[in-house]
């Protein structure tokens, strides 16, 4: 963890398409004060939510207004930076609203969306181009297990997303298993450490010896405050990036309260 590596973890919640602008102004006080209630160190852990579009103005100004200790980001961006792309949202719009993250390639957008991997390699330099935090999404699906095993899949959608960005950016990759997502069933944290590991060098190859060390990899798949702890004690895993669970708040809390029961 943190002490070990240097790399503070990083618990990042996906609301997908839930929550509207009147919900998130709510969920995130609430979330504020649980964590506050439960004296959460923001400088160990650090906390993310990632609302729908609609929701970042209100979130970005009760955050700056109430001076709340949350990060926060979009679940997407445009590749490019205006112009007739109707429907899209631009890493500028992001970037003015003080979005600090956007996640990019998630698995719901690669099957639902199409996106490929030069899509999301686009995506991903975009977003460092305006100055945002790219979480890179990578992970195999029940089949891509099957017939590679757990990490080429991955390695390989990795390889594609960095190639093309500048040596040292400030990248997040979350390793998604696509079976595990919404699933109710988790990777084991042996499976998570595996790829995880596979996983740092290809930043180290493509980035840099010191930003493969900096860079944060998380898991992601059906991760609740009772499995958190097992991928916080795998060396390479460095969060986790939460979907069902971050709707929860007093779920979502206890994860990022993992401290107190990684040694358990
Ligand atoms: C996700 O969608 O990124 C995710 C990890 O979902 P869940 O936690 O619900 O499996």
């Amino acid at each position: 963890m943190a002490a070990v590596t240097g790399r503070v973890p990083f618990i990042a919640g996906n609301w997908k398409m839930n929550l509207d602008h009147l919900q998130a102004i709510a969920f995130v006080q609430k979330l504020a004060w649980t964590l506050k209630d439960a004296r959460h160190d923001f400088d160990t852990v650090e906390v993310a939510v990632f609302p729908p579009f609609t929701d970042l103005r209100s979130v970005q100004t009760l955050i700056a207004g109430d001076k709340l200790p949350l990060a926060f980001g979009a679940q997407d961006l445009s590749q490019h930076d205006s112009g007739a792309y109707t429907g899209d949202i631009s890493g500028a719009f992001l970037k003015a609203l003080d979005c600090r993250y956007v996640i990019v390639g998630h698995s719901e957008r690669r099957t639902l969306h199409g996106e490929t991997d030069e899509v999301v390699a686009a995506k991903s330099a975009a977003a460092v181009k305006h100055g945002l935090v790219p979480v890179i999404c990578v992970g195999e699906t029940a089949e891509d297990l099957e017939q590679h095993g757990a990490a080429a899949v991955p390695v390989a959608q990795l390889r594609a997303a960095l190639t093309g960005l500048p040596k040292g950016a400030d990248v997040v990759v979350a390793y998604e298993p696509v079976w595990a997502i919404g699933s109710g069933q988790a990777a084991t944290p042996d499976q998570a450490q595996q790829v995880a590991a596979a996983l740092r060098p290809v930043v180290s190859e493509l980035l840099g010896d010191e930003a493969g060390q900096a860079t944060r990899i998380l898991y992601g798949g059906s991760v609740k405050a009772g499995n958190i702890a097992g991928f916080m004690r795998s060396p390479d895993v460095d969060g986790a990036l939460v979907g069902g669970a971050s709707l929860d708040i007093a779920e979502f809390s206890a994860i990022a309260q993992f401290p107190k029961h990684v040694g358990t």
